[in-house]
This record gives structure tokens, sequence and C-alpha cells, in this order.
């Protein structure tokens, strides 16, 4: 370890050395010792055209030559109104207003205080907001708080507030009983909104995946049901797509996907390609118009130094237009992953090893079956993360959950060398 860093998510004391990275271009990552990794986790899932791709690092430069940064109070400027413009034009009709902040977290926070205040300024108070099971939406308080209760909070529950959880009914390909869990989740929700319609906020969901909880999938059917309800009982959803957004669940967004309209979306991770930390939390103009008012109270008192960077916003511009330019590679990956599966599958002595195995556009995910608990804890991913590197490939399981998410420009050839890769490692467990 560097003597003078403290790294994310990190025991110091057990964990190994971090590997040097020197140089990346495209999938592939350059160690310092000469080595080659092939990413196939787009890095922390941000990287959605490969690394140093040369648009983006071009758009960057131009813009900081331009303006690099300016107070985006009683200011504005064209890569952010650009952006905003952009994005609201691709999100389904509703989602209309543009609040920028800095990484996921953010999001999250500028969403739930969106939620809880738009209540508040209808003078209802609205203490609590329904969550998910497994969730992952950040590690902020806010976001702690309607985040699943896990090894990550455990030390600050008593800082966190209350919040109602449901089970995410999570699905995996051949899975025969998923419709009655769907229908269990949406039972339990109706009853609690039916037993106390003015007590919430707003629902939180990753739609279609959650990420850091395992790669947990769910069903189109399920959210439109989930939205529905929340409609009927007249209380926000909010969709958290940092992880599933700009492609990732092979469309442009996972509210596309699923044809569902919530009342406030949070985007982050892929937004600029991986280059630079921007976030946006988008609402509907019904929420917006709740804010909107001669009295100062009814304002929303959030901003950060780092406001929709002008600079950051170049970088989300020129990633849209790399997503335009290969959208197919984004929609095509999910029939790939597909054939790759079943092949795993086929092979006698892989198939006993691996179980629920899932693929949502770009993101395919399957359980080690091992006989630690399931769960982050669970050692088999270390073993795997380590076998992975011998092999050139940067694989980081979330416990005994094996996933990719690779880059969209990955080559068809790099692609079967990862499975092959994969298919080798779980031969040799
Ligand atoms: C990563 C992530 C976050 C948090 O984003 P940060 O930029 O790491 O703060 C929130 N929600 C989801 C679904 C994520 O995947």
């Amino acid at each position: 370890m560097h003597p003078h860093i403290w790294y994310p998510f990190t025991q110091a004391k057990t964990s190994p050395p971090p590997l040097k990275v020197k140089s990346a271009r495209g999938v592939w990552l350059e160690l310092k010792d000469g080595r080659k990794i092939l990413d196939c986790i787009s890095s922390w899932w941000v990287n959605i055209h490969g690394h140093t791709h040369p648009k983006i690092a071009e758009a960057i430069f131009r813009q900081a030559t331009e303006l690099e940064h300016v107070i985006f109070a009683g200011f504005s400027h064209d890569p952010a109104e650009m952006l905003a413009e952009q994005l609201t034009e691709r999100l389904p009709n509703g989602l209309n207003r543009v609040f920028f902040s800095d990484n996921g977290s953010t999001a999250v926070e500028v969403a739930l205080k969106m939620a809880y205040q738009h209540w508040v300024n209808q003078n209802q108070q609205r203490q609590k907001f329904i969550a998910f099971e497994g969730a992952y939406h950040g590690d902020t308080f806010g976001a702690m708080s309607v985040g699943s209760r896990s090894i990550f909070t455990q030390v600050f529950s008593d800082m966190l507030f209350e919040v109602d959880f449901l089970p995410y009914p999570a699905t995996y390909i051949g899975d025969p009983k998923i419709v009655k869990r769907e229908q269990e989740v949406l039972n339990q929700l109706q009853e609690k909104l039916e037993r106390n319609p003015k007590a919430y906020a707003g629902i939180i969901i990753e739609p279609l995946v959650q990420g850091a909880g395992g790669m947990q999938m769910c069903r189109v059917e399920f959210l439109q049901k989930l939205h529905q309800l929340a409609q009927q009982f007249d209380t926000l959803l909010i969709f958290d797509e940092i992880m599933t957004g700009f492609g990732r669940t092979g469309d442009w967004f996972a509210c596309l996907k699923a044809q569902v309209t919530p009342d406030i979306i949070c985007l982050s991770k892929g937004i600029t390609g991986g280059f630079l930390p921007l976030a946006v939390s988008i609402c509907s103009e019904e929420i917006y118009a709740s804010f909107y008012s001669d009295d100062p109270i009814k304002t929303l008192y959030h901003g950060h130094s780092y406001t929709a960077n002008p600079i950051g916003c170049a970088a989300a511009l020129a990633s849209l237009e790399l997503m335009v330019e290969n959208e197919p590679a984004f929609k095509g990956m999910e029939e790939k992953h597909l054939q790759y599966l079943t092949k795993l599958r086929e092979a006698p002595k892989i198939e006993p090893k691996i179980e629920k195995l899932r693929v949502t556009g770009t993101i395919a995910a399957m359980d080690i079956v091992n006989s630690q608990k399931s769960g982050y804890l669970n050692k088999i991913g270390l073993v795997i993360r380590e076998k992975a590197i011998e092999k050139g490939l940067l694989l980081r399981p979330l416990g005994n959950v094996l996933y990719l998410m690779p880059p969209y420009c990955i080559t068809d050839e790099e692609l079967s060398m990862v499975y092959q890769g994969i298919g080798e490692i779980l031969d040799s467990l």
C-alpha cells in the first residue's frame, strides 16, 4: 500500500497491494510491470466506450481551453444547457428538469431531498421511503439509509433514517417461480400503501439490475406494476439508474426498456464515458413546479462546488455522440452473452459449479456454487479475482457472484477470450 493513501472499501491490513496501472486503451489496461489486463468490468462500471477514447479526450481538451469552470448559480453555460437538452430528449417524456451534481451518491441525495421537499412544499409531511433489500444507492448518509443494511452500513446503523424494505424479485434464466415472487412483493407494497397512503415520500429502486447487491435482475413486468401502484397511491417513483443508464441494459436507459416513466431518475457512472465525475437527478415538471414559488423556503437549497462542471459536461456530450455511433454494440451484446453462457453450462465439469445464470443487455452474471454463505464476504470472489489477473483479466466478483460488464467496444475476439478464461478459472475451482 502507498504510505499516504487510504484506499476505498479496502482493509489495508489484509489486502494485497494494489496493481499499479501505467496506461490504458480500449478494453486494455497496461500495468507498470508491463502486464496487460483486459478490463471486463469497465473499471468501476463507468468506462462504457473503453479507456482513453480519443474523441472524449479531445472534447475535454477543447473545453478546458475555452471555459474550465464557473459558479453555476447566477451563471450558466452551453455545455450544461446542451447536455440537459440532449438528456431530456433521450429520456421518456415527462422527465424534464435536470439538476447537476458530481457523483452517484450525491445524485441519490438530491433525488431524496427533491422527493421529500416536494411534499413539504405542498404542506404534507411524508417521512418515509420504501426501498429494496439488496439495494445499493451510495455511501453518503441518505444513500446509505435507502440502501440495504449490510456490513457496509452496519457501523452507522443508528445514524440512518428509517426506511421500509421490500424483497427485490430477482430472477434468472429458467426461473419457474418469478411471477409468484413478484406478486408477493407487489402485495406487500400495496398493503403498506393502503394502510398508510400519506406516509411515503417515494419508492426508490435500481430498475432491471441491482448492481453492488450482486447483479440481481428483475423483469420489465415487475417495474410496470410497481409504477402502476406508485401512481395509484400517489407516491413518487425514483429510478436509480446510476449503473443501468447509458446503454448498460441494452437500451439507452432501463426506463426506456421497461417503458416506465419514473418521477425522478438518477444518472452518473457512464455519463462521461468514465473520464470525469458528473451526475444528474432529473425530475418531472410536476415536482419542479412544487418548488417554483415566491416563498424562499420552497427553494431546493442544494449544490456542489463542481456542479455542472463544463469540462465534465463536454465529456458527456462527446460520450453521447459515441453512444449514437455505437448503438448496435450495446444493443447486440445480450445475444452474445447468452450464447457464451449457454456454452459454459454445456461443459459437464463447469455446469455444477454455476447457477442462476442471468443477462440484461451488456451485463452477464452467475452465482458460483460453494459451501460458504452467499454474499459480499464469500471468499470465492477473491480466489477468482487472483486467478483472473494471472490470466490477464480484470474481474471483481461480488462475493460469489461472478459478472461481466465490458466496455461496449469489446471485440468478438476479446469477448471470446474472456469467456475462455472464465471457463478455465471455473474448471480449476
Ligand atoms: C455506484 C452506484 C451509486 C453510487 O455512485 P458513486 O458515484 O459511487 O457515489 C449509486 N447507485 C448505484 C445503483 C450505483 O451503482
